[in-house]
């Protein structure tokens, strides 16, 4: 039984008001595979260019991730993203997005993949993440999926075939807005819910992040950082960290979705302290363990009620 990413694999310029990036490597994929792996193996899926470095491949297949469902694409480019980062560091612009290989994608679930039992849906063209859901012959435990505002505007429609399918919706307070229609998250939530998923995770960047299912809501706070250099693959990392505990731990009980939200949190407070996927791949198991702990202090309280 597997955990299988899909997701974008990238080079991305970043700039923030403090630092300017050269072209680096990022993606979707690439922070949700980064991160998962700390946890249990990956079987990814996603698509590159010839110019993408083949000393990253062997970095992610030397973590415990297997890249048979990665297609490189020799004579043609990457997928290229780039972002700049308002003051607040929470929200941005995107500058360009250029599609390229992702363009006439069509992912090709290999067989090995079959035994695929958690699903992460990293965000990427909805028809291509609906399509490895088609591909697989038994349906997972678990389908997460996560998307952006970007295919809000070009492909609302198929998006919503998608969403149809999972599992658990992973959003930004934008996208949930936006894709709603509502101003309320608990209100986008409960839209949310009824449009397929039965879980809705709402990510608010610095101010941590919401889980909702049927009536349950959970609140898990982002750890306050005295520095945020790169935001860029937060969201993702969180995903990564998420799907991660759940697939090691086999549980899919609301319960312990509270606890892969800590863990989430926690690694993507790592990636944000240094551009793309630098601290992730240094990160160690006792620093995550000591963040994990700053947590239990952080929301951590006594009360006596009369
Ligand atoms: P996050 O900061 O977690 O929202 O994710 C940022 C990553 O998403 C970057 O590394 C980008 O390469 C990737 N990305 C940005 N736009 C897209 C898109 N339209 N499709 C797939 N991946 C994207």
């Amino acid at each position: 039984m597997s955990l299988v990413v899909v997701g974008s694999m990238a080079f991305d310029a970043i700039e923030t008001p403090f630092g300017k990036s050269d072209k680096i490597i990022g993606g979707a994929g690439t922070y949700i595979a980064w991160c998962a792996s700390n946890y249990t193996p990956v079987k990814q899926i996603s698509v590159v260019g010839g110019d993408f470095p083949q000393s990253e491949l062997d970095d992610l297949a030397a973590r415990n991730v297997n890249l048979e469902g990665v297609q490189i694409k020799k004579d043609e480019k990457t997928f290229f993203w780039s972002g700049r980062y308002h003051m607040d560091m929470n929200s941005r612009d995107t500058l360009d997005t250029q599609l390229n290989v992702l363009e006439n994608f069509q992912p090709v679930v290999p067989e090995s993949y079959q035994d695929c039992e958690f699903l992460m849906l990293g965000n990427l063209v909805p028809a291509v993440q609906r399509s490895v859901i088609e591909q697989l012959r038994t349906r997972p435990k678990l389908i997460v999926m996560d998307t952006m505002n970007f295919w809000m505007e070009i492909a609302m429609d198929e998006l919503k075939k998608t969403l149809a399918m999972v599992d658990v919706l992973m959003v930004n307070d934008s996208e949930a807005r936006q894709l709603s229609g509502d101003y309320s998250l608990v209100r986008a939530a409960a839209t949310i819910m009824k449009m397929g998923p039965k879980y809705v995770i709402i990510k608010k960047g610095e101010h941590g992040a919401l889980l909702f299912h049927a009536d349950k809501v959970f609140f898990a706070p982002a750890l306050p950082l005295e520095e945020v250099f790169d935001p860029t693959g937060a969201g993702d990392t969180f995903a990564g960290g998420f799907i991660g505990h759940l697939a090691k731990t086999k549980d899919i009980s609301f319960e312990n979705m509270k606890t892969a939200i800590i863990i989430g949190s926690a690694m993507a407070s790592f990636c944000v302290e240094k551009f793309g996927t630098q601290r992730l791949k240094e990160v160690t198991k006792q620093e995550v363990d000591q963040r994990l702990s700053e947590f239990v202090q952080l929301v951590n309280f006594d009360i006596t009620l009369n």
